[in-house]
């Protein structure tokens, strides 16, 4: 049994799950952790691909916050 279709072991990357977006996906978030800073992802899910811009938006935005923590020493 071999499925068939063309680029056969080539996957696709996913769209961006940011809505309004659907630029290819570079990374994989856990879903919870994306909706940290998006938090207008679905639910549905438990993986969130971005693309390039928005996972550097969620580290900047996850970063931030570590930042912060820090500052309260
Ligand atoms: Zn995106």
């Amino acid at each position: 049994m071999s499925p068939e279709g063309p680029a056969r072991g080539v996957e696709e990357p996913e769209p961006c799950l940011v809505r309004g977006c659907g630029a290819p996906s570079v990374r994989h978030l856990a879903l919870a952790e994306a909706r940290k800073a998006f938090s207008e992802l679905p639910e549905k899910g438990r993986r969130a691909p971005l693309c390039r811009e928005h996972y550097r938006a969620w580290k900047k935005s996850t970063k931030e916050a570590r930042t912060l923590d820090r500052l309260g020493w």
